[in-house]
């Protein structure tokens, strides 16, 4: 029995242990899905302690993220994210951390026919979803436009992402005209029916990722559909995060259809 599991604090409401198991039912794997809530000052000894125990691999999520990064062997993109949120027990040095929120937002995309080599791309939000989406957008060959309300913020990032630059909201009226692929990577839409963006922005010649997955139809969404551009709810980037670190840890092909059914059925 391979046992497989989150940390985070906390993680009651977490979607990861269906998606996860929905795979290794659909694929009659011998494995659990488990979640540990670690206090904070715990973290090493939980990270350690799995290692030892035999854990085949955990997800990562808040507060222990970048505290993550500092424990494993972090994969190069990892690094320059500043995040850990997968780590793979199975190699015989130290356990390996990835980011797979960087590459589960591309294939998000791509699973939409959305082209981002060469895209000229808008991402909003500096926080962690935003570092790893303007990474992972930059890194498969996109040019990166970063607007967060803390506009210093922005530019911090941009000055680490190749080809990005940093901006304030008020800027999304003339990037987002220009733009072939727009992320939120922000919360604003969970709470409150609103929208970050400016709705006369918004085109036929736009593909719009929303990272926030409750509700699924934001206003942002919404709007893009609207104005007939391409939309992709945050559900999808949720699932290809979880895709990925399944195949990081299995070596195998997700099953991702029985996964996405299993996420979107709980959403
Ligand atoms: P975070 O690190 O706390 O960053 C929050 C971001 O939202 C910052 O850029 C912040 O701007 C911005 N923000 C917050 N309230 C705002 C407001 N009222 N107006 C404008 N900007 C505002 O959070 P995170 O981890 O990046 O998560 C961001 C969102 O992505 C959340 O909804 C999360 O659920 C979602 N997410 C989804 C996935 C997925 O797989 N679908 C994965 C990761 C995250 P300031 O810097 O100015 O504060």
């Amino acid at each position: 029995m391979d046992v497989y599991g989150l940390l985070g604090n906390p993680v009651g409401h977490s979607l990861s242990p269906p998606l996860h198991e929905a795979a290794y039912d659909e694929l009659g794997l011998e494995a659990r899905y488990v979640t540990f809530e670690p206090e904070p000052e715990d973290i090493a000894d939980a990270i350690h302690g799995a290692d030892a125990l035999g854990i085949a691999g955990l997800n990562v999520t808040i507060p222990f993220k970048q505290d993550a990064l500092k424990i494993v062997a972090p994969e190069d993109l990892a690094t320059r994210i500043g995040a850990v949120n997968t780590i793979d027990f199975s190699g015989s040095g130290p356990p390996t951390g990835y980011n797979t929120d960087a590459v589960g937002a591309l294939r998000a995309l791509r699973d939409h026919d959305v082209t981002v080599e060469g895209a000229r791309a808008v991402v909003v939000g500096a926080g962690g979803a935003g570092r790893a989406v303007a990474f992972g957008l930059a890194d498969a060959g996109a040019t990166v436009a970063i607007a967060n309300r803390t506009e210093p913020k922005a530019r911090e990032l941009a000055a680490d992402v190749p080809h990005a630059t940093g901006h304030g909201l008020t800027e999304l009226e003339t990037l987002v005209p220009e733009a072939d692929v727009l992320v939120n990577a922000t919360s604003v839409g969970m709470e409150e029916d609103v929208s970050p963006v400016p709705a006369d922005a918004l085109h036929d010649d736009l593909a719009v990722l929303d990272a926030v997955y409750q509700p699924l139809e934001t206003k942002l969404l919404r709007e893009a559909a609207t104005a007939g551009a391409t939309t992709v709810d945050g559900a999808w980037m949720l699932l290809y995060q979880g895709v990925e670190a399944f195949e990081i840890w299995t070596d195998r092909d997700a099953p991702v259809a029985a996964m996405n059914e299993a996420l979107r059925s709980r959403l």
